[in-house]
């Protein structure tokens, strides 16, 4: 086999399809984001970032950047090690507190990433409970769905967020073999909810176990930013909460929140957790910081709401079509690899706005999106520019517009 030839002309099928990946060069400027450098070559220019998972901009907020900068000047750079050996420090025990807290549960694991924490839980959990059976949505994300596969235990897959699939299927199974019940409650691309209570009351009835992934509304919801189940009065109903310290905490990291037993369960068992270098201590001290701040700031919260509300409200104005859900994400629907691409090309090339297009297999074939996640960083005039460069490309590429609403 000519291995180099194999790799060009898998990636020439990419091409062609539409969907090979371009990564825009950003160089972010701190204290001024969403706005950022964008690189290109040897040249640069100025962009506005409206595609990023810092929810809230507290990758630039003071209390998390002091709290880096004071841990960094005492610990140094690394951890050193695996949590095993010499990678604890205080500061990772400091914000193992601070999560579990967060969610009310009895303690809390801190992961490399919220991929990882995913990836190595599920796999862990399912692997090792005898026989148990995965019940996991049809729209979860690739890291669930790769832990779940690791553990070779026996998955069926629901229909997305419907409770009836989900209940035939626990009812097929004998009542006495255990249920896991994986799911999330923001869906990143569409922005829609699961139904917790619902799902709790199944495993509830059925006798199975529920793990929740609250990556994308962890610090952007209830009212000390734990989370969808922390707004609905659920968090004590779910088993397992894991969620992100790289998206609204504007840091990174990942974590499971769950019983003494069962984190420690994890900690003793999942490879993913054991073999690898412990986060940077200053790392976990911003973490913390971040989330400090959220359980008693709820500007950032309400800002957040409103501008993703306004920019909604905008686009509706002028016709573009975009999804309606119950979240902060804007998916703006263009339903074609190549158009999507395109448009996102220009946007980034005639106004300085940086949109990535959402492409397979991030998302079904068909269904290529621009995905718009509003900060309450972003201002006014920022949005005046997205909301005109947007009604200006829509002519220009003749786009469908929504038929505008009835007056
Ligand atoms: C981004 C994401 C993850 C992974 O979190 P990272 O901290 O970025 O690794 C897990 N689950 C969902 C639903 C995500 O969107």
């Amino acid at each position: 086999m000519n291995y180099e030839n194999f790799f060009a002309s898998s990636l020439e099928q990419l091409r062609d399809d539409g969907n090979y990946r371009v990564f825009a060069e950003l160089e972010r400027q701190c204290g001024d984001f969403p706005h950022a450098r964008a690189h290109d070559g040897s040249s640069t220019a100025p962009v506005t970032i409206w595609c990023s998972n810092d929810y809230l901009g507290m990758g630039q907020h003071p209390s998390v950047l002091n709290a880096m900068h004071e841990a960094l000047d005492r610990c140094g750079a690394g951890a050193g090690g695996t949590r095993n050996i010499s990678g604890t420090t205080h500061d990772h025990v400091l914000l193992e507190a601070e999560l579990a807290d967060l969610h009310g549960k009895e303690d809390a694991l801190l992961f490399t990433s919220g991929y990882v924490s995913n990836w190595a839980a599920l796999g862990t959990l399912a692997g090792k409970i005898p026989d148990c059976v995965v019940l996991s949505d049809a729209l979860n994300h690739a890291s669930m769905i790769e832990g779940i596969r690791h553990s070779k235990a026996e998955r069926m897959i629901w229909k997305h967020n419907d409770l009836q699939d989900l209940e035939a299927k626990l009812a097929s199974l004998p009542l006495i073999q255990p249920k896991l019940i994986a799911f999330e409650s923001v869906y990143s691309m569409d922005g829609d909810i699961a139904p917790i209570k619902e799902i709790c009351d199944l495993a509830d009835k059925y006798n199975a176990m529920t793990y929740l992934d609250e990556v994308h509304a962890v610090g952007l919801y209830g009212p000390r930013g734990g989370g969808i189940a922390e707004r609905e009065g659920l968090m004590d109903r779910i088993t397992v909460i894991e969620g992100t310290l790289g998206k609204a905490f504007g840091v990174v990291g990942g974590y499971i929140a769950a019983s003494a037993d069962l984190c420690d369960f994890v900690r003793s068992f999942a490879s993913g957790f054991i073999f690898t270098t412990a986060l940077p201590p200053a790392v976990a001290a911003g973490a913390a910081a971040s989330i400090r701040h959220l359980k008693t700031s709820t500007i950032e919260r309400e800002a957040h709401q409103a501008r993703v509300a306004e920019v909604r409200a905008r686009l509706t104005g002028i016709g573009i079509p975009h999804t309606e859900n119950p979240s902060h994400i804007i998916p703006v629907m263009v339903g074609d690899p190549v158009k999507c691409k395109f448009i996102s090309d220009l946007l980034l090339r005639d106004y300085g706005i940086y949109i990535q297009p959402i492409n397979y297999p991030t998302v079904p074939k068909g269904t290529e999106r621009l995905r718009i996640t509003p900060s309450p960083v972003h201002s006014q005039e920022d949005v005046d520019r997205l909301v005109g460069a947007l009604e200006a490309l829509w002519s220009q590429c003749e786009l469908a517009r929504m038929p505008m609403a009835a007056q």
